[in-house]
């Protein structure tokens, strides 16, 4: 088994979320003992969300590339930013670190397409559904996304940062996002990303008005397959080797 590595903290609430995730798949892929060779490095939230305020996100990719080559030096075959907002550095992550990054905007359009979905509405912070990186590639996919209006937007960021990363959960917001979702069924949404990786604790996926898309789940399973794809990683032949030499 492949070792993942995971870049967490943003909030410590989804990663939680994570880490049960894709220890419970290899569990039911592996029966038994089995678990998940995971690295996990937990940042500050509060740092980074600093940076995202101040519109430095230069420093923040520094700051997660930095936490990237650091698993990858501590034996994790890929990463994984545990966050779509901070996909918005991506790419800085992914060539700090110098393993494969599993992108959670490309797996999660993966599955869309696989779906025949052509217009999902995206839930997420004001940063994932405004700043344009989110929909450049979910279009380089073929998949047109539509964001709620003004009002809505700020109202589902304020519901992520002000609750749901701080473990609130709220009946009026999940109220709020299921009335979202029934407008934007109405003016002709086919399906809904989850795109926040907190979403999932306040709403499930397959109990909305439109098919629903979770992507904490999407990228938890792009972990566990690529970690169960071929021969073992690196940190376990490290580990072997080490055991072999005494
Ligand atoms: N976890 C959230 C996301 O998926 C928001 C936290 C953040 O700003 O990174 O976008």
């Amino acid at each position: 088994m492949k070792t993942i590595g995971l870049i967490g903290g943003m909030s410590w609430e989804s990663t939680a979320t994570y880490y049960r995730y894709i220890n419970e798949a290899v569990r039911n892929e592996l029966g038994g003992l089995a678990s998940a060779g995971v690295i996990l490095n937990s940042l500050n939230f509060s740092s980074v969300v600093a940076l995202q305020k101040a519109d430095r996100w230069e420093d923040a990719g520094l700051l997660l590339g930095s936490a990237g080559a650091g698993l990858a030096r501590a034996g994790a075959d890929c990463v994984l930013i545990c966050t779509n907002t901070m996909h918005l550095v991506a790419d800085k992550v992914a060539r700090m670190s110098g393993v494969p990054l599993i992108d959670i905007i490309d797996e999660t359009a993966a599955v869309l397409a696989a779906d025949h979905r052509k217009r999902p509405l995206l839930l997420a912070t004001r940063y994932t559904m405004e700043h344009g990186f989110y929909s450049d590639q979910m279009a380089s996919h073929g998949i047109d996304v539509v964001v709620p209006d003004a009002g809505d937007r700020l109202a589902v960021h304020e519901v992520i940062f002000n609750e749901l990363c701080q473990g609130v959960i709220r009946e009026e917001s999940r109220a709020l996002l299921h009335r979202i979702i029934a407008k934007s069924a109405a003016s002709g949404a086919d399906s809904v990303i989850l795109g926040c990786t907190e979403i999932q604790l306040l709403i499930d996926a397959n109990e909305l008005a439109l098919p629903g898309y979770d992507s904490t789940v999407i990228h938890a399973d792009a972990a566990v397959r690529f970690a169960l794809s071929g021969a073992n990683g690196r940190a376990v032949i490290r580990a072997v080797e080490e055991v072999r030499q005494g």
